[in-house]
């Protein structure tokens, strides 16, 4: 007996689970007390508050340790996470499950593209911290070509017409209506850092994404991905509702 389980019902998870539900990585026997405890499989109870079968699987010694009692969506939100690419999304089934019963996300309205238009045109021009990122992609041969506009916000505003502004007749983004859409599929880096600096994220969170952006391949789209991870839809909604 272990944990309150069975050996023989322990060894039956560990046959289930071969690799770790939240990292995906496989997983390796501890013998003793030897060998690398990060990747050595433990048993994970996803319900801390409760023993039942149910949601109990296995994960690696490390996750495990990074978990300890968080709340899954608290955790999901630290460094830890946010490194290794450990979200809701990538997580085995029985998180998802575990979540939708035990965490479920309250429902609330969500910001719409109109919203979203309304909301810039109120937004301040002059964001230190983009203006100088502008400079860095300009010095590493990553300028906008036919750069019309004379301020992100003026890109933005225009961006959000393809969705729902009038007057285009071929708007292929019709059926898009909420702006965490737009957000997440945007591949314009500065685009991305004015939003988030303009919404008045932290500073220091503001450079993280910066140096995430600098620091990752030199093209839009992994720029805009390493920007995303350190800032998320969800926390530029926040700061936008309350301005
Ligand atoms: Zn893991």
């Amino acid at each position: 007996m272990k944990y309150g389980l069975t050996d023989q019902y322990i060894e039956s998870l560990y046959r289930k689970y071969k690799v770790c539900i939240y990292c995906q990585k496989k997983m390796t026997v501890r013998k003793g007390s030897a060998g690398p405890q990060g990747k050595s499989r433990t048993i994970e109870h996803l319900n801390h508050r409760g023993n039942s079968g149910r949601f109990i699987a296995a994960c690696c010694g490390s996750c495990n340790s990074s978990r300890g009692n968080k709340p899954l969506r608290k955790w999901f939100a630290s460094k830890y996470c946010l490194e290794r690419g450990i979200n809701e999304d990538s997580v085995h089934a029985i998180v998802d499950e575990y979540l939708k019963k035990h965490e479920p996300i309250k429902k609330r309205s969500q910001m719409s593209i109109r919203q979203l238009q309304m909301i810039i045109r109120d937004l301040k021009d002059q964001t230190p911290i983009t203006s100088s990122f502008d400079e860095k992609l300009f010095h590493q041969g990553q300028a906008h070509r036919n750069k019309w506009w004379n301020s992100h916000k003026e890109h933005w505003i225009d961006w959000l017409k393809q969705y729902n502004g009038p007057g285009y007749k071929n708007r292929k983004n019709k059926s898009i209506r909420s702006a965490n859409i737009v957000y997440n599929r945007l591949a314009c880096p500065p685009m991305l850092l004015w939003l988030i600096e303009a919404s008045g994220i932290n500073k220091s969170k503001i450079k993280d994404a910066v140096k995430a952006a600098l620091a990752s391949k030199k093209i839009f789209t992994a720029q805009s991905a390493s920007i995303r991870a350190v800032v998320s839809w969800e926390e530029i909604e926040r700061n936008l509702y309350s301005k």
